[in-house]
């Protein structure tokens, strides 16, 4: 068989740990029933969404009536956003984001412009992180939401919610943050956090894909955006996906079980390789901050270099990793994240994301060094745009 590829693409997906994996089996098949049912089948479903729901509550330190179960990252923020927006229009018109949010927020909030909804954007410095001066200044009376991300999944920079939070409600308006990257990775307390909603998935944590929660605090009016069955106390229609849910919920355990033993031992893989890569390699940029960074995240742009010729290269040594930039109608835009903290449009092109976990090895690690070193060469090697910088010479 074809020797093993590293996986090293931990923030677009996890593996479902063995924990979570054997918790859903009988889900599937012996206790399948609908939790709104009335019967012994029903009773027993609910059972185990009722527990999950308990267990992701209390690690972020929400009551489990808080805890409304969604198809995944992009509901929650889908629902977030548009949920407030339209339980709130007597209100105001104004909300906030950050230039470096996930499509499913961005996307969302371009809809939300068509409809009549005015969306500033508060600026991030080079690092990634807000400028807490500048969203002072643009929220006012008619703000009536504040969202920004917890940590961003590209540069793994983790923004000062608290902060942003106070801002938000400094002016009566909610605070919502996508922790989808963080949630289960950093210790999250919503009540000291101070926000009003936020968005986690369970697919990033070893848990099963296609589903997440929305954390809405109690007291908060929220819209639905699916509207249908009795489900998620009314707020959200459509059968309960239970072996995910308990799948989501194992899951999270876990991670929390272990979060600050797989903190140290993902940082210290990822420390290990910034710092070679910094060294080692000549013209590479380390994207975001070496502080207040999402543990498994390392994010560099390689000049002279398009980062999909990278990507390529690496995939050939079985290296798996991901680019910045999206293709997109055949066209390959830079990545927006980037183009926001400042970066001119061809670092912007050649960034790629490496992104550990906690099955990897600082072996791994180091032939990932190597090889990023002769692909590196090799490709600058065939660029005139290199060559006219003159010889340079590699560790
Ligand atoms: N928000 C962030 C910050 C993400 O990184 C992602 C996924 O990559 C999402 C939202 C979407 O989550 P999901 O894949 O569960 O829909």
């Amino acid at each position: 068989m074809e020797k093993k590829a590293i996986y090293f693409d931990h923030a677009a997906t996890t593996p479902v740990c063995q924990e979570a994996l054997q918790k859903m089996i009988p889900y599937f098949t012996d206790v399948f029933g609908n939790p709104n049912s009335q019967h012994a089948f029903g009773r027993e479903s609910a059972k185990a969404v009722d527990e999950a729901r308990d267990e992701i509550a209390s690690i972020i330190n929400a009551k489990p009536s808080e805890v409304y179960f969604t198809s995944g990252g992009t509901e929650s923020d889908n629902w977030a956003l548009r949920g407030i927006a339209h339980a709130h229009k007597d209100k105001g018109n104004h909300i906030v984001i950050s230039p470096i949010e996930h499509a499913a927020m961005l996307v969302t909030a371009k809809a939300l412009e068509k409809e009549g909804f005015k969306i500033d954007y508060m600026k991030v410095d080079s690092q990634g992180f807000v400028d807490l001066q500048h969203l002072k200044s643009i929220v006012g009376e008619g703000t009536i939401l504040v969202g920004c991300m917890m940590a961003n999944n590209e540069v793994g920079t983790i923004e000062p919610i608290k902060e942003i939070a106070e801002i938000a409600h400094s002016v009566g308006a909610y605070c919502f943050t996508d922790a989808v990257q963080a949630a289960g990775v950093l210790k999250l307390d919503v009540k000291e956090l101070g926000v009003d909603l936020m968005s986690m998935s369970s697919h990033k944590i070893y848990g099963p894909k296609g589903v997440g929660a929305l954390y809405v605090r109690n007291g908060v009016k929220i819209g639905s955006i699916l509207t249908g069955g009795h489900q998620e106390r009314m707020k959200r229609g459509g059968t309960t996906n239970v072996p995910a849910i308990v799948g989501f919920g194992e899951a999270f355990k876990i991670a929390n079980r272990d979060l600050d033993k797989n903190f140290e031992y993902v940082s210290s893989l990822r420390d290990h390789f910034i710092d070679r890569v910094l060294n080692e390699v000549p013209f590479v940029k380390l994207n975001g901050p070496r502080q207040n960074r999402l543990p498994a995240n390392a994010d560099f742009s390689f000049e002279f270099i398009e980062g999909e010729s990278i990507l390529f290269s690496l995939d050939l040594a079985g290296i798996c990793v991901s680019s910045g930039s999206a293709c997109s109608s055949g066209s390959l835009e830079p990545s927006h994240v980037l183009l926001a903290l400042g970066l001119e449009e061809a670092l912007a092109h050649g960034s790629i994301r490496f992104s550990f976990g906690k099955h990897n090895t600082m072996e791994e690690v180091d032939y990932a060094v190597e090889t990023i070193k002769s692909a590196v060469q090799r490709l600058r090697d065939m660029s005139p745009l290199f060559k006219a910088q003159g010889d340079i010479k590699y560790v």
